[in-house]
């Protein structure tokens, strides 16, 4: 059938302008051009029929002449392309374009314009360093509060002013070890005869009075009132009237001996409460004073040094030894002397050290480690030994008042 171009077409014989086209021609128009716009079908009384199409015989040339142009179009647009790509303005100047010229140059400007605001960014940029620059002033603000001390000296001394010691022990002050022969000590010890009248601190209640074998103390009752069961032996606890920002405060009298007191008993300032003793873990007759603030345990207590009234004529001192990042140095000493022209020695005291729990506490406000009683009114030298390092500081004691000081790296 083929190249017979006749009846070849899906059983239908084309002709164009009456003569018939080759399937093959047909199919190459297909190809190409789409399909032939059918002008007439001429019914044949074979049953066939004549479809009659616009235009001419397709043949092969033209199929020839376009891939020839379209070759050469893709061949100009690949040289150009590659031109334009590897240099572009070399390119561009090729082609000089008067009008464009004289457009570009406004179009420069305008980027050239849109350009400072890149440098009013240098300014955002400062900005930026001033928040980085207000975290470390918030560092100065925290350490503020600390020298900002709210006295609160509520109370008196635990022997008679006539007592053989009315001051506080200096070689196991609170938060001291005694030069690392005891516990971490969470009292003073006013050394004084066995028999020696303790009188209360304050007016108050009794909370507690007699041995401290059994639990009797803490928010519940069930805690023991020292660090273990009979640890003072006998003891007293009085709850003050006075409290501090809404917090209880009690004291209690360690080692006893006698006691006159009993629990729910209102006593006066002043009023004898028992005798000094040595029960319990004592190496000798004393009264072990603590300081608690808030609740009734062993775990709350305070430097006594901080609530405890100077004797007349004194002041206390206290301070925080610290490290360069303002943590506290521990057990470091303290050695004080009056700043005379000879520098007499004074005493010595131990920054806090660290105790199985419970801790010894600092003051709320002060956050000090040391504290040294009964200095008599007047100019000190304060030095700490730290490693090989000695920091040293002059301070005033002034009469019935705190005197603090932070140091250190
Ligand atoms: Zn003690």
């Amino acid at each position: 059938m083929r190249g017979q171009c006749a009846r070849v077409y899906c059983g239908i014989e084309i002709k164009t302008k009456g003569k018939p086209v080759c399937d093959d021609e047909l199919q190459t128009g297909f190809l190409f051009f789409g399909a032939p716009r059918v002008q007439s079908i001429d019914a044949l009384a074979s049953g066939e029929f004549h479809l009659y199409i616009k235009g001419k015989n397709r043949n092969k040339r033209p199929v020839a002449l376009i891939v020839g142009i379209l070759a050469a179009l893709v061949t100009v647009l690949i040289i150009f392309g590659y031109a334009l790509a590897q240099e572009p303005q070399r390119f561009v100047a090729a082609f000089e374009l008067p009008d464009l010229i004289t457009r570009t140059p406004t179009l420069l400007e305008a980027h050239v314009a849109t350009r400072p605001p890149t440098l009013t960014r240098r300014p955002t940029n400062t900005r930026t360093l001033v928040p980085t620059k207000t975290p470390m002033a918030t560092v100065a603000p925290t350490a503020t509060p600390r020298p900002k001390f709210d006295p609160h000296f509520l109370f008196g001394r635990p022997v008679q002013p006539d007592a053989a010691s009315n001051s506080p022990d200096r070689f196991y002050l609170y938060g001291t070890t005694g030069r690392g022969e005891y516990e971490v000590h969470h009292g003073e010890e006013f050394v004084n005869p066995l028999g020696t009248p303790i009188v209360a601190v304050a007016d108050g209640t009794i909370v507690v009075a007699g041995p401290d074998i059994l639990p009797q103390c803490g928010a519940g009752g069930n805690e023991v009132c020292g660090r273990q069961p009979d640890y003072y032996g006998n003891v007293i606890i009085l709850k003050l009237d006075a409290s501090y920002k809404n917090q209880a405060v009690y004291v209690a009298y360690g080692h006893v001996q006698k006691w006159f007191v009993k629990p729910g008993q209102r006593v006066q300032e002043g009023e004898p409460l028992g005798e000094v003793g040595q029960a319990g873990i004592a190496l000798g007759p004393h009264v072990h004073i603590e300081t608690r603030l808030g609740a009734n345990s062993y775990a709350a207590t305070r430097n006594p040094l901080l609530w405890m009234r100077p004797l007349p004529g004194t002041g206390v001192l206290a301070g925080r030894l610290q490290d360069r990042n303002g943590n506290l140095i521990r057990s470091a000493n303290i050695l004080i002397y009056a700043a005379d022209e000879n520098g007499t020695y004074i005493g010595d005291t131990e920054t806090y050290s660290r105790d199985q729990y419970p801790l010894v506490n600092a003051d709320d406000t002060l956050g000090e480690n040391w504290a040294f009683p009964d200095l008599p009114a007047g100019a000190y030298i304060v030095r700490a030994y730290v490693g090989s390092l000695i920091y040293e500081r002059r301070v005033t004691i002034e009469n019935g008042k705190l005197t603090f000081v932070t140091f250190g790296g």
